[in-house]
């Protein structure tokens, strides 16, 4: 329960910062200078205004100086950090994959808000997060997996968008997918490709006609698909291994 509280309340003020990251990173800004300050008017924010997800529900949602209103961003992903970070010590317990499948949902979250922003996955976040993935398989014992999944993961997808462009004449996909997709190997090893190339494009395809049905836009309409890479990621750390040896038995009969 310890760990659980602990992992709860880390997730909440590295939340925090990831708002940061989210704000600056595809701007290209450093995220540790200046310190936090109001997007609108300027001013410094406190330290007693930057407790997470509290602060947001005192100041309700507005600067202290200027009164414009905070994006409900902010809370909202120091929340699913805390809750998110929380579930895996609930889920995996004191071991060290959990540091593993921390650093993980935490690279996969601000990834995911900065694509639906911008539909950028910056280098920055993931060309380092491929090494973070590599090591940590080493650590944990399946370095040989992770570099096969890094190298895979880049070049199913590059295959995948040469011959979208060679078909239909334009880019279906930006190269930030492919260094996702790496990362995504490197951190879970190969093995773990088919699944997520499975269910990311099974599901993107439902809520992708989905919105275009909804939104009455055009089929050229560029929808981000690092969101569905990263979910699919995330289903695979929890329940993949389970889910494929269930398939493995249903195929088998
Ligand atoms: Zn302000």
């Amino acid at each position: 329960m310890a760990l659980i509280i602990s992992c709860a309340v880390l997730g909440l003020l590295v939340g925090s910062f990831a708002n940061v990251c989210v704000h600056r990173l595809p701007a290209g800004k450093s995220v540790v200078s200046p310190g936090s300050h109001c997007p609108n008017c300027g001013a410094p924010v406190a330290w007693y205004d930057n407790i997470p997800v509290l602060s947001y529900t005192v100041l309700r949602g507005r600067c202290r100086q200027c009164a414009n209103p905070i994006s409900l961003r902010y809370p909202v992903l120091e929340a699913l950090m805390g809750a998110s970070w929380a579930a895996l010590a609930w889920y995996f317990g004191p071991q060290p994959v959990l540091a593993m499948a921390i650093v993980f949902i935490t690279l996969l979250w601000i990834l995911t808000l900065i694509d639906l922003e911008t539909f950028l996955l910056p280098d920055v976040l993931t060309l380092p997060g491929i090494v973070i993935g590599i090591g940590f398989a080493f650590w944990l014992g399946y370095g040989v997996d992770s570099l096969i999944g890094a190298a895979c993961g880049y070049g199913v997808l590059w295959l995948v968008a040469r011959l979208f462009l060679l078909l239909t004449g334009r880019e279906g996909m930006g190269y930030g997918d492919f260094k996702l997709l790496a990362m995504l190997g490197a951190f879970l090893g190969w093995q773990a490709l088919p699944f997520i190339i499975l269910v990311s494009s099974l599901v993107g395809a439902i809520i992708g006609s989905l919105y275009l049905l909804l939104s009455k836009k055009e089929a050229r309409t560029e929808i981000p698909f690092g969101p569905y890479l990263a979910a699919a990621g995330v289903l695979y750390l929890l329940w993949g291994p389970q889910a494929m040896r269930w398939y493995a038995n249903l195929v088998a009969g």
